[in-house]
């Protein structure tokens, strides 16, 4: 594979961006190497700028459902520029999506549209601070709910504990307010909320764990944090910036059919271009300024080449059928890699809800953070690396989902298990 102009474009790129890139997992890290510089993507492909191509399994970490410059988002988008791409006072499109989004996602009345999935979070945790006049949240660990300052926080060497900061700048007085406990650990969340039901104002969570590789929630999970967080009054917030439009058109929410007060949205409500929302009951989103006291705003909030790419997608999303599809191919796909695991006689544990696709190096099962840590990430490298050889674009890094778009046909099914089958055997 001729990787010249990616790697001359990276040690470019080093010299005036930190680490050559604008988003850490994008540098290949995790998997040795350099990354790849892309220069243009079209339905499920992507091709680099040594004119090399791939199947594309990353879809830029989500929001492209649809695959690469589908016809109809780009001519939104050409058609929106055309009108202005900003203009700092409300249009007809925010709302259109808006309407759309209340519409789709069952616990959603209102919304706000935001810039990014960080965002989304950062603004609900506020306004869950401030509904419920508590300072304290707890977060599951391995669950990633962007960057900011008081969700950088994981549990120590996997026993739940008040919160330690991730990164440096985090100061401990805001990580100390974060709780962290396992994914899943229905006993351990139970003695926390016990123990600080006081302080704790919300419960924020991955309906399914998209940031630890593929992690489902168990049976009980969700409805049992439900049930409790109604007995205490703590707000529960489903961060759907994965999820949502992805798993289920209306979310997790709407195929594991537990409502959260909040839900943060992102990734695919943008069709590509940088969004994030959060929604929820009324008497909650009614405190929001200006409706009320709850300071946020946003000067490209509701960007209306941002809201039209949305719009599209999510218009698309709601077909009949588009779902089947999707679980028609990423049922197939997730099998035929599995064979040709078995074959091999790698060990590989998989999970899979929809079109989200884990798979981990170890026996499993994998129900947590912990367990997902387990995985021989050494032999994801060989694996992410052979995959590319063969044209298939994982993500790289163990511990982010595998996803499919509507524009990967059978054709590109059976040609990453063509690939799976070579690579596997090269990892014994
Ligand atoms: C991607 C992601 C975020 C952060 O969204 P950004 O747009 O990158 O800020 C938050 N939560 C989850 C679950 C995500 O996957």
């Amino acid at each position: 594979m001729k990787t010249r102009q990616s790697r001359a474009k990276f040690k470019r790129a080093q010299l005036v961006i930190p680490g050559g890139v604008n988003s850490p997992v994008r540098a290949f890290r995790s998997v040795g190497g350099d990354p790849l510089f892309i220069k243009q993507a079209n339905g499920a492909m992507l091709e680099d700028v040594d004119g090399n191509t791939f199947l594309d399994y990353v879809l830029s970490w989500g929001p492209m459902i649809l695959g690469h410059a589908h016809a109809k988002v780009v001519k939104a988008v050409i058609s929106a520029t055309k009108r202005g791409t900003s203009y700092g006072a409300p249009c007809a499109g925010e709302v259109e999506l808006a309407e759309l989004i209340v519409k789709t996602v069952p616990s959603i009345e209102q919304v706000r549209l935001v810039n990014s999935g960080t965002e989304a979070v950062m603004s609900a945790i506020r306004l869950a601070r401030a509904y419920t006049k508590r300072d304290t949240i707890l977060k599951f660990d391995g669950c990633y709910h962007g960057h900011a300052d008081h969700l950088l926080v994981k549990a120590g060497s996997g026993v739940a504990t008040l919160g330690i900061p991730d990164s440096p700048g985090v100061p401990e007085s805001f990580a100390r307010h974060t709780l962290t406990a396992p994914y899943n650990d229905i006993k351990t969340t139970e003695k926390l909320i016990h123990k600080h039901a006081k302080d704790l104002g919300a419960i924020i969570v991955e309906p399914v764990a998209g940031n630890m590789g593929v992690v489902p929630p168990i049976d009980e999970f969700l409805p049992w944090l439900r049930m409790i967080t109604q007995k205490y009054d703590i707000l529960l917030i489903f961060d759907e910036v994965i999820t949502g439009f992805r798993v289920h058109v209306g979310g997790a929410q709407a195929l594991y059919k537990v409502l959260p007060d909040l839900t943060c949205l992102g990734k695919i409500i943008g069709g590509g271009l940088p969004i994030g929302a959060y929604g929820g009951r009324k008497d909650l989103m009614q405190m929001i300024a200006p409706a009320g006291p709850v300071y946020q705003a946003g000067t490209l909030s509701g960007n209306p080449v941002a809201v039209a790419a949305g719009l599209e997608t999510v218009r698309h999303l709601k077909k009949p059928g588009v779902y089947k599809e999707l679980e028609k191919n990423s049922k197939e796909l997730a099998e035929g890699i599995g064979e040709a695991a078995k074959y091999a006689k790698i060990p590989y544990y998989q999970t899979r809800v929809g079109s989200m696709l884990g798979g981990f190096f170890t026996e499993g099962p994998v129900i947590d953070y912990a367990g997902a840590k387990k995985s021989d990430t050494a032999r994801y490298a060989k694996f992410f690396h052979g995959m590319l050889n063969h044209g298939i674009y994982l993500a790289p890094s163990q511990f982010e989902a595998m996803l499919l778009s509507t524009a990967h046909t059978n054709r590109h099914i059976r040609q990453t298990i063509a690939a799976a089958h070579a690579v596997f055997p090269t990892l014994r």
